[in-house]
């Protein structure tokens, strides 16, 4: 199981992330990613991790 957080004090808003998550469980509110979501259903695939430029994605495996 894999756990998914955005630090909203380092995203800075870019929304590259939100389209390419295949568990759609993260959201854009136009100024910040969220995870709107179960943070819980995250796959783990690190596209997230790997398309955001402020390292504000993390991924916790359970
Ligand atoms: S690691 Fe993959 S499944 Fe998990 S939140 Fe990021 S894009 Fe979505
Ligand atoms: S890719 Fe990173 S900086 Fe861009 S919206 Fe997502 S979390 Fe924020």
């Amino acid at each position: 199981m894999y756990i998914v957080s955005i630090d909203e004090e380092v995203c800075t808003g870019c929304n590259s992330c939100t389209e390419g998550c295949p568990a759609r469980i993260l959201g854009f509110n136009g100024e910040k990613a969220f995870v709107e979501g179960d943070e819980t259903e995250c796959m783990g695939c690190e596209s997230c991790i790997s398309v955001c430029p402020s390292g504000a994605v993390s991924i916790t495996e359970m």
